[in-house]
């Protein structure tokens, strides 16, 4: 099926029950790993690029392109969207004109009023090139800058002026936060999310930060509207877990490894990439998206 815009397989997913990932990429080897996982389980699927990651591999033209001919040399059949993940607004123009496929146009740090604004100007414009396009409100939460705290609740009235702007799909604050979720956090607000859906009725939904939600939790989130979840830590944590392994096994038999010549990177990194399909494939079965594509 190659490159596709994400609508309307993230409104099947709504209508359906289910929710498609959107994985963030960090290089050649993630990449193919996500597109393995989502081949094998017959997914729809959103590879995603934050505006650093995208930087660290070289440029947005060189991730769209990377992507797109992965899909091809590796004869991928399944719907992929090449997804610009928390893109400010200069990220987002840049992403319309290198030709991604889908754009999170992410103004929540900005006074509502900006978001609204940036937001009525760029949806159409995504629209225009042919690409699908997610707004925010209501910031989600986070431990950038080394605070754990709560993730914000978005206030239900900014969600319906957004909403009325036509994006796609809308990711909404529900006490959610990006990476590693601290001991202390208190869940998922499920109450809040059933106010945001009985708002926007039919609206698919982004869960982000879908690292560390208990399952239990994501699934309940997708029966209340929920129909992309967005995943990087646990693929992050996954590899790290794994190469470390993989390490230590090197240093404890380095003379046989060393003469297999496993200090290849294609070898070196392999079963750290497994672990990163493996991680992806099982975030598909919790999301209930195999065999949908
Ligand atoms: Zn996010």
């Amino acid at each position: 099926m190659g490159i596709v815009s994400a609508e309307k397989f993230v409104k099947a997913a709504r209508d359906g029950g289910y929710a498609i990932g959107g994985f963030n990429t960090n290089n050649l080897e993630w990449t193919q790993a996500i597109l393995r996982a989502a081949e094998a389980k017959k997914t729809p699927v959103l590879i995603q690029t934050s505006m650093g990651a995208a930087k660290y591999m070289g440029g947005y033209k060189l991730c769209k392109l990377m992507i797109e001919e992965l899909v091809e040399s590796m004869g991928i059949t399944v719907p992929v969207a090449i997804h610009l993940d928390h893109g400010d607004y200069d990220a987002a123009k840049k992403c319309i004109e290198v030709g991604y496929s889908s754009i999170m146009f992410d103004g929540s740090m900005l006074p509502i009023e900006e978001n609204l604004a940036k937001a009525k100007e760029l949806i159409p414009a995504a629209h225009a090139a042919g690409m699908s396009i997610e707004c925010e409100v209501g910031s989600i939460g986070g431990s950038e800058d080394g605070i754990y705290g709560d993730g914000e609740l978005a206030p239900v009235e900014d969600a319906k002026a957004m909403w009325a702007l036509g994006p796609d799909f809308l990711a909404a604050g529900i006490g959610n936060i990006h990476g590693p979720y601290p001991a202390n956090w208190s869940g998922l607000h499920l109450d809040h999310l059933q106010k945001l859906t009985d708002a926007l009725p039919g609206a698919p939904l982004v869960l982000h930060g879908g690292s560390g939600i208990p399952d239990d939790q994501i699934k309940a989130a997708i029966k209340l509207g929920v129909a992309k979840v967005n995943v990087n830590t646990e693929c992050q944590l996954a590899f790290c877990a794994e190469l470390r392994n993989h390490v230590h096994e090197f240093d404890a038999n380095e003379a046989e490894y060393m003469k297999e010549k496993l200090f290849d990177p294609r070898k070196l990194l392999k079963s750290a990439v497994d672990a990163i399909q493996a991680s992806v494939e099982e975030r598909i079965d919790c999301f209930g998206s195999a065999n949908k594509a």
